[in-house]
């Protein structure tokens, strides 16, 4: 587990993007890199829906949501792979279900969740971590040295997450998965509280036809430069 309470901000790297954009398989390679940690934050996100749903809480009830994301009990491991654990179960491969990305959109633009998720990011950074989201460079760490965006063509994040979800679930539609990531993109980038933009100062990579070591070789180049 590394939650560690520190406020301290050295050698943050963030990376923000769009969804399937690339971050999560670029952070943890960068963070290998590096010798360092990444953070998936969508994850966070996406495990406070997993218990709405699970629990049964409505979607009107404000109050029980926070309650939710004040209590939530995550913890992350770094190994061959990247995991997270919730309630001490490892829940890295079941929190991609569309139930669960439809319900993690909505909630995100709550903006008292968003508050309870500042505090909690802005601890996990001990000194040094790469850490992938929305909000990351502009929000949770403005200050920090290095700062990316990636992005690439909804086309070719749809194609991503589609071959993702199709080997879970071969009824799975591209035309369902292109509809509903169009729509969580308006979603991020319209909402009020911490609407996801290219942080200032941030270096965009669009890496629609890059593979993920060409995109961390890229980033190595900047942060090295
Ligand atoms: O990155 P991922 O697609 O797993 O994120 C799931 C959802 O969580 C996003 O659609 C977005 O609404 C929300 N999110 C956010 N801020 C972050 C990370 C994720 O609003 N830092």
């Amino acid at each position: 587990m590394f939650v560690i309470n520190l406020e301290v901000v050295e050698d943050i790297i963030t990376i923000d993007g769009p969804t399937s954009s690339g971050k999560n398989s670029v952070g943890f390679l960068l963070a290998q890199k590096l010798g360092s940690k990444y953070i998936d934050t969508g994850m966070i996100y996406r495990a406070g829906a997993f218990k709405i749903l699970q629990t049964g809480v409505s979607l009107d009830d404000k109050e029980k949501i926070l309650d939710i994301y004040k209590n939530l009990d995550v913890r992350f491991e770094m190994d061959e792979g990247w995991k997270m654990f919730l309630d001490g179960k490892d829940v890295t491969d079941s929190l991609h279900d569309p139930q669960i990305s439809e319900v993690t959109s909505r909630i995100s633009a709550i903006p008292e969740v968003r508050e309870i998720m500042k505090a909690f990011q802005r601890k996990l950074a001990n000194g040094g971590i790469v850490m992938g989201g929305r909000d990351i460079g502009s929000e949770i760490f403005p200050e920090a040295k290095h700062k990316f965006f990636l992005t690439a063509s909804v086309e070719i994040r749809a194609k991503r997450r589609f071959e993702q979800l199709h080997k879970k679930d071969p009824a799975v539609k591209y035309e369902d998965v292109l509809a509903s990531m169009v729509e969580r993109d308006r979603r991020d980038s319209k909402r009020e509280a911490s609407p996801m933009r290219v942080p200032k100062d941030a270096v965009l990579i669009d890496n629609s036809n890059l593979t993920v070591e060409e995109t961390v070789e890229e980033m190595l180049k900047h942060i090295h430069a």
